[in-house]
């Protein structure tokens, strides 16, 4: 099967890439194709001539994190060390799709650790959040899933994280809170003590 890769270089110190298959392509294509044809649009006009093809790789895209492992990214980067105060990550940008609409929520993620004898490449943890985001998800498994990986993985001391996201679910379809902000939040390990919770929550302006 031939695949199609599109490298871009991003800020972070590390490569995404876009890799379509094409026999994905041509079926999501088609079926898009059809879903425009029944929202009552054209698909023969110019400007939705190669919208069918660009949506069907924009979800590809999208939801790429099924084939990602959120593990092997963290282990790729684990090194020995004596550290043993809190590392905060803070305003990590977040996009993802809801699972209900399929309509997309983007915020800020924050998440903290306290290294028990590992410390993890400080760009490692908004590569796990893409790889969790990139899905069809719930904020709260989202939260939940970041949680557990590093807490899994990196068998640290303790850990935060704190998602806060607008859903355009609720702000595009006429719910009266249009500009509401959805705010989750999980903790492991030292975390769980009020004192620790709360210095992680000041730093990060909470
Ligand atoms: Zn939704």
């Amino acid at each position: 099967m031939h695949r199609q890769v599109d490298y871009i270089e991003l800020i972070m110190p590390y490569k995404s890439f876009e890799e379509y298959s094409d026999d994905v392509t041509d079926n999501v294509k088609n079926k898009y194709q059809e879903i425009i044809t029944d929202l009552g649009e054209d698909t023969s006009r110019d400007g939705l001539l190669k919208t069918p093809e660009r949506a069907a790789k924009a979800m590809q895209f999208l939801t790429q994190g099924y084939d990602q492992d959120p593990v092997e990214i963290l282990k790729g980067a684990m090194f020995k060390e004596s550290y043993n105060e809190m590392v905060i990550v803070k305003d990590i940008e977040l996009y993802s799709l809801c699972e209900h609409h399929i309509l997309p929520f983007f915020g800020k993620v924050h998440i903290a650790y306290i290294p028990n004898g590992q410390i993890v490449g400080l760009s490692k943890l908004p590569r796990i959040v893409d790889v969790f985001a990139r899905r069809l998800q719930v904020q709260e498994r989202l939260t939940q899933q970041i949680l557990d990986c590093i807490n899994d993985t990196l068998n640290p001391q303790g850990v935060a994280v704190v998602i806060e996201a607008s859903h355009m679910c609720m702000m595009m379809r006429g719910v009266q809170k249009q500009n509401s902000t959805t705010t989750t939040s999980g903790f492991r390990g030292q975390f769980e003590k009020i004192e620790t919770r709360n210095e992680f929550l000041k730093l990060i302006g909470k």
